[in-house]
């Protein structure tokens, strides 16, 4: 299981992005500030229950606005949380937005007034009826459905493309209807109204020119497929190269977006891990059918056109120093595990390699030869395991707290980075069980192949934390103006 190798200069690490705890304060400062000028500008309410009202419609207005620059395609501004991270604050920000909309509903119906039984009654009648406000009714159904939609995306009897098309033309339809009702209602000076117009073209200009690039990007940037084979019942290695010879500039762990068959519509593109070592010659994907795309890969031939978009996403070993560095593969999880040992293969490693690789059945296991190259040179001994099938050097069982202890034995569990990539409940359950045996959760790093709901880990549940905070600075902000 193990390997050291002489100290030698570790590979390219720095990662692209904003430090966290940064980008939450910029996330913060961005949906306060219209509050912020409102309040510097004197544009308040007397009552409080309609201040608190219009901050809240403020903060919900700005989350939304904020939601389309979160969608993970943004290197330079989510590269160092990751797209889990990202994709899981995108998730959560969404039906918080839709809380403080419908908090600014009920603040501006107001309370019971016995004095005025039926105000409550006339001002939910115009907040239905009132023909000005077509479009925050609008708004508001549609910011519904979009979060609905989304939490039940996995239920949901269609095809994941066109959820996302959906999902996409909504959350453009809403930013032009939130516009909309902030400047033909807001009751807004000329300072705010232009804050306003400024954000939503802010964060959609971004969005568009993700998608547009990738429609106009020229042919010649497309790769083309060199070899395509199933290497288990499941998985596909897909060989790329580049007909001008060109390499991808990436770090073991990233994934790029691929669109296979010249289609250029971004609806599309698939994440996928990427399997080789930076500098190879080919670009190597290994890619486990889960759905119509990933299942149709039998059709395509050698010289199709894929194009690539990436690298992106944080996952891999960091350069702080370390005693040990553990990888996990489960499943088709293998892909960015084989890539970081394939580097570590050629550029040496600066400390002690530990590896395991589970799969449920052994037949789905990626063929030796493409591991054990690698692990002769690393000098590693792998730790096989498979629930069915077993035999040889294939154990029989699962990754649990015995593996644990046998990958950490000999190494200081306070000074080992692990990075774990297979099935969600794998990676849940081994980041507590590694936790529990010492090692620091800031010290586990795992990335998520589905965004769908599953078991949370601790590290989830402390980045749950980070998210409530950020939400309850923004729940203060909106106190806070109600006093000004
Ligand atoms: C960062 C990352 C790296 C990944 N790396 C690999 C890999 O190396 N090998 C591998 O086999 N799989 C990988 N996946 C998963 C892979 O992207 C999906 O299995 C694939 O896109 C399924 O497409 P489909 O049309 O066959 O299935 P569908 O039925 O369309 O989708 C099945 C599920 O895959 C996910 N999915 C589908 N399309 C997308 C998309 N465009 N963006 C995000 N999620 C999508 C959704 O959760 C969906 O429910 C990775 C996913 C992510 C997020």
């Amino acid at each position: 299981m193990e390997g050291r190798m002489p100290d030698l200069p570790s590979h390219r690490g720095i990662h692209a992005g904003i430090p966290p705890l940064t980008l939450a304060l910029i996330y913060i400062g961005a949906v306060v500030l219209p509050l912020a000028l409102a309040a510097l500008l004197g544009e308040t309410h007397r009552q409080v229950t309609v201040q608190l009202g219009a901050a809240a419609g403020s903060i919900s207005a700005a989350m939304i606005l904020l939601q389309m620059i979160s969608s993970g395609r943004f290197e330079a501004v989510s590269g160092r949380i990751g797209i889990d991270i990202t994709m899981a604050f995108h998730k959560w920000a969404a039906p918080m937005a839709l809380a403080f909309a419908l908090a600014h509903v009920a603040l501006l119906i107001g309370l019971p007034d016995p004095d005025r039984p039926n105000r409550l009654a006339r001002r939910f009648a115009t907040l239905m009826t009132a023909e000005r406000l077509w479009d925050a009714r609008l708004a508001l159904i549609l910011l519904a459905l979009l979060v609905g939609l989304a939490l039940l995306r996995d239920r949901l009897p269609v095809r994941y493309q066109i959820w996302r098309g959906s999902h996409a033309l909504g959350a453009l339809a809403l930013v032009g209807l939130v516009l909309a009702h902030l400047v033909t209602d807001g009751l807004l000076g000329p300072a705010r109204a232009a804050l306003w117009t400024g954000f939503a073209a802010a964060v959609t200009l971004p969005a568009l020119w993700v998608y547009a690039r990738r429609l106009t990007r020229p042919r010649s940037e497309c790769w083309t497929v060199a070899s395509l084979r199933r290497v288990t019942p499941r998985i596909h290695e897909m060989l790329l190269e580049n007909p001008h010879g060109d390499s991808l500039d990436f770090r073991p762990g990233q994934f790029v977006w691929a669109s296979v068959g010249g289609q250029r519509l971004p609806l599309h593109d698939h994440p996928f891990s990427i399997a080789s070592a930076p500098g190879a010659p080919q670009l190597r994907l290994l890619i486990q059918e889960a759905g119509d795309f990933t299942s149709s890969l039998d059709a395509v031939e050698p010289g199709t056109r894929v194009a690539i978009d990436g690298p992106h996403g944080s996952f891999g070993p960091s350069d702080a120093p370390r005693d040990g560095l553990v990888l996990i593969a489960g499943g088709v999880g293998i892909a960015p595990i084989l890539s970081m040992l394939e580097t570590f293969a050629r550029d040496g490693c600066a400390c002690r390699l530990r590896f395991a690789y589970a799969m449920h059945d052994s037949r789905d296991m990626i063929p030796a030869a493409m591991f054990r190259p690698a692990l002769a040179t690393l000098g590693v001994t792998p730790l096989l395991t498979a629930s069915r099938n077993a035999g040889g050097e294939i154990a029989q069982g699962r990754l649990g707290e015995a593996q644990m202890k046998l990958l950490l034995d000999g190494l200081d569990p306070k000074r080992v980075e692990v990075m774990i990539c297979g099935p969600g409940p794998l990676m849940t359950t081994l980041t507590d069980t590694l936790n529990d045996l010492g090692v620091p959760l800031s010290h586990i790093h795992y990335e998520r192949f589905s965004y769908g709901s599953g078991p949370l880990s601790r590290k989830d549940h402390r980045i749950m934390a980070g998210f409530a905070t950020i939400f309850a600075a923004l729940a203060a902000a909106m106190a806070l103006y109600s006093l000004v």
